[in-house]
């Protein structure tokens, strides 16, 4: 059966064709720009990266281009061979704890959501509405970044405000990329070869986020409501004191919109260094003994080693910690200074196993009380696994 891995932003849309069950990836691609001038799509098919510019008016029309795009490469006769669609979906509220078929009750949740993800629900609505076009007869599914944390117990969804914020409003920690976590915490425990663990999953990119996972199920995560929370991030500040806030917004004179412009998109590694939110920009600024670089690194690299050991501590010990995204993948440097700072722990990093950059790879000592690898994230894989689990129900 063929399954369409979708991510859609709301300029953008990632796509990647299985065959299922065989998990064997069949073409991938982005269509960027969408609706902006100047858009553009890439594709790549057997290895091969090919890059075409192309008015794209919305979301359906890129949906459409690629049904033409999948015929001339012979990958499918016909649109109607995709049996099945997965939209990746970040706000799933307290409703959604797995991925569902979407029907118009889905839809109507997701709107309702959209004051907790008002930069991301929208664009998965969009997405599953072209989807719904284009590919008429598919099963569409919605595989919610909130669902995997919703295991989470109350004591650490809560936050310590009024109860009724709660119940009226919904101000609750949902976490986000849950996707991602499930995925490397079920590798994780495939190459430990148990299933009753407690491992530690680092979702360091440009968005970031650390999950606590006790035989399989998240127990605590560090983004909360939104995903400015938790670690500190390219643009995005993560964990301040809240009252700086309304003291800003009175120093300053800023609207709440402006202040969570700056909070979210001229905060984090930007912020701090007032170069870049990239990584590599401040990697660079710090062989270069950018003062504001070193900076910017010590106090990122602080935040995660924190954070690691407090869900150690909270777990009673860990089986395994586990680095993937942007930074995860391939910062050697980032893991080494976090490792070193987790030394107290007994954790050994092993250099030249740590010299590694985008695969699968145990980073520590034989003798490291804790090991810890580096599993690059497949979003994509679990959205294709369980929206094949609901196409076959
Ligand atoms: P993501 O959001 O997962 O795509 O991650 C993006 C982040 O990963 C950016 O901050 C990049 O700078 C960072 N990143 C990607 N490759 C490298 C690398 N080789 N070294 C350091 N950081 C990297």
């Amino acid at each position: 059966m063929k399954v369409l891995a979708v991510n859609a932003g709301s300029s953008s849309l990632k796509f990647r064709l299985y065959e299922m069950p065989k998990e064997k990836e069949l073409i991938s691609g982005t269509f960027e720009r969408i609706g902006i001038e100047d858009s553009f799509y890439t594709i790549k098919l057997n290895g091969e990266r090919v890059k075409k510019d192309r008015d794209l008016e919305n979301h359906a029309e890129a949906f459409k281009i690629l049904v033409d795009e999948l015929i001339l490469n012979k990958v499918i006769t016909d649109a109607s061979e995709i049996k099945a669609v997965g939209h990746r979906t970040v706000q799933g509220g307290e409703k959604y704890d797995h991925t569902v078929l979407v029907d118009d009750s889905v839809i109507s949740d997701m709107e309702r959501y959209i004051a907790l993800a008002p930069l991301h629900n929208p664009a998965s609505i969009t997405g599953i509405r072209a989807a719904q076009e284009v590919f008429k007869d598919a099963v569409q599914t919605a595989v919610f970044d909130t669902a995997f944390h919703a295991t989470m117990p109350k004591e650490n969804f809560m936050y310590p405000v009024p109860y009724e914020w709660y119940t009226e409003h919904g101000v609750r920690k949902y976490g986000m990329h849950g996707t991602s976590h499930r995925y490397v915490s079920k590798r994780i425990n495939e190459i430990l070869g148990k299933e009753n663990t407690k491992v530690i999953t680092c979702h360091i990119g440009n968005g970031a986020s650390i999950s606590a996972v006790v035989n399989g199920k998240c127990v605590n995560t560090s983004m909360g409501l939104t995903p400015n929370a938790g670690l500190m991030m390219g643009s995005r500040c993560g964990d301040i004191d809240c009252s700086i806030v309304p003291y800003m917004m009175d120093q300053a004179g800023m609207t709440t919109k402006e202040i969570d412009n700056v909070l979210n998109k001229h905060s984090g590694f930007l912020g701090i260094s007032g170069i870049s939110s990239d990584a590599r920009d401040i990697e660079d600024g710090v062989e270069k003994g950018n003062e504001r670089c070193i900076l910017a690194q010590k106090m990122y690299v602080r935040r995660v080693i924190n954070y690691i050991a407090m869900y150690y501590v909270e777990m009673g010990g860990a089986d395994a910690i586990v680095f993937t995204a942007g930074l995860g993948e391939n910062s050697v440097e980032t893991r080494k200074l976090v490792l070193e700072g987790l030394s107290v722990l007994g954790v050994k990093l092993d250099e030249k196993a740590n010299s590694v950059r985008g695969k699968e790879k145990l980073i520590t000592t034989k003798s490291s009380k804790i090991p810890c690898y580096v599993i690059p994230t497949d979003e994509e894989l679990m959205i294709a696994r369980d929206t094949y689990e609901l196409a076959n129900k």
